[in-house]
C-alpha cells in the first residue's frame, strides 16, 4: 500500500518524533501492516514512556491560557457583582 520499507532509522526517527509529517503517515500507514515495527514501536514507547509524561508541561502552558480566560471572567464576573 504504501512505498515503506521496513527501516530502523526511520522506525527510530519516528519514536524521536523527527519524521516528516507525510513520513509520518506513510510509517502509520505500514504500522497497520507489520508486525515486525508495530512490535518494535510498541516496544519501544513502552520502555520510554516516561517521555510522554515530559510532554504534560506543554498541557501546563495551555492551562496558563486558560486561566488567564478565567481571571479576565472572573474580573468582568466581579464587576456585574459590584454593580449588582
Ligand atoms: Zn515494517
Amino acid at each position: 500500500m504504501s512505498m515503506f520499507v521496513c527501516d530502523r532509522k526511520t522506525v527510530r526517527d519516528f519514536l524521536n518524533e523527527q519524521l516528516r509529517e507525510d513520513e509520518r503517515l506513510d510509517f502509520l500507514l505500514h504500522l497497520d501492516d507489520c508486525p515486525n515495527c508495530w512490535e518494535t514501536v510498541y516496544a519501544a514507547t513502552k520502555a520510554t514512556h516516561p517521555h510522554f509524561y515530559k510532554r504534560a508541561p506543554k498541557n501546563a502552558k495551555f492551562t496558563d491560557a486558560e486561566l488567564k480566560k478565567l481571571e479576565a471572567g472572573k474580573d468582568r464576573k466581579e464587576e456585574i457583582f459590584e454593580v449588582a
